[in-house]
């Protein structure tokens, strides 16, 4: 068996005297990606947050790629190659399309590199191609969280965090969403989703971790979640 690229064990969070992470353990490999879904306040963006750094654990180790980085300050967590798209989408709706979009890449020192996977990106999104100068905030819901992921992508991730990238949207849009992760994939970036969508998020991940008050109670191939009772009574709505 090869090393997952992302190996997180024992990770505790606290908020206070509020423990919101309670000891829980997963892993990511290369090129797969993987979901922890559960319901609203479970503990799933405390710990996006606590793998990028955003809030400190108080117990654990997040490895990845054979690095320890629980630790590090964010962005040296995000020069690893560990970016998040964040809940809620972030997008600053007075800049344009582009300046959000540079916005992702400012740490990035390779000019041409950048250029290239503007380009990429554009052509992954071609909505926000055709909007590239004007203002993020004339965007539709659906359309900020593509430029949330186009802005992530120019970060240059080796694996992509996400936290809850259907909320609030349309079912049509979900799906949209969803196809677009399935494409940058497949083309081997390596993601893991935060959801509360279950059922979308089961049906691109092939592993899922459900999160109930800060622990895992689950892990299992997605195909067996989606066709597990407990499952489908608690989150499937069966
Ligand atoms: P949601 O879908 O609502 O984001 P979640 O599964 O991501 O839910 P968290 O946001 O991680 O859950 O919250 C986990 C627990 O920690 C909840 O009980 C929440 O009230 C608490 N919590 C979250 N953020 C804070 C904070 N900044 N201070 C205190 N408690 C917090």
């Amino acid at each position: 068996m090869s090393t997952p690229l992302l190996r997180v064990e024992g990770l505790r969070v606290a908020y206070g005297h509020v423990e919101a992470v309670q000891g829980i353990d997963f892993e990511v490999n290369a090129g797969e990606i993987r979901t922890l879904v559960g319901a609203n306040g479970a503990g799933k963006s405390t710990t996006l947050l606590a793998l990028s750094g955003l809030v400190r654990p108080t117990a654990g180790s997040i490895v990845f790629d054979g690095e320890e980085l629980r630790r590090l300050p964010t962005h040296q967590i995000v020069e690893r190659g560990l970016v998040q798209v964040a809940e809620g989408r972030a997008i600053l709706t007075t800049l344009t399309v582009r300046e959000n979009l540079e916005l992702g890449a400012y740490r990035r020192r390779d000019r041409a590199g950048v250029a290239d996977d503007l380009e990429r990106v554009l052509a992954l999104f071609p909505r926000l191609a055709e909007r590239i100068d004007g203002m993020a905030g004339n965007l539709s819901g659906g359309e900020q969280q593509m430029l949330a992921i186009a802005r992530a992508l120019l970060a240059k991730p080796r694996i992509l965090l996400l936290d809850e990238p259907s909320m609030g949207l349309a079912p049509i849009v979900v799906q949209e969403i969803f196809a677009t992760l399935r494409r940058i994939n497949a083309e081997g970036l390596t993601i893991f989703l935060v959801e509360q969508n279950v059922r979308q998020a089961l049906k691109v991940a092939s592993h899922g971790y459900v999160l109930e008050t800060g622990r895992i109670v689950l892990s299992k191939p997605s195909a067996e979640l989606l066709g597990d009772p407990q499952v489908v009574a608690a989150y499937l709505g069966g």
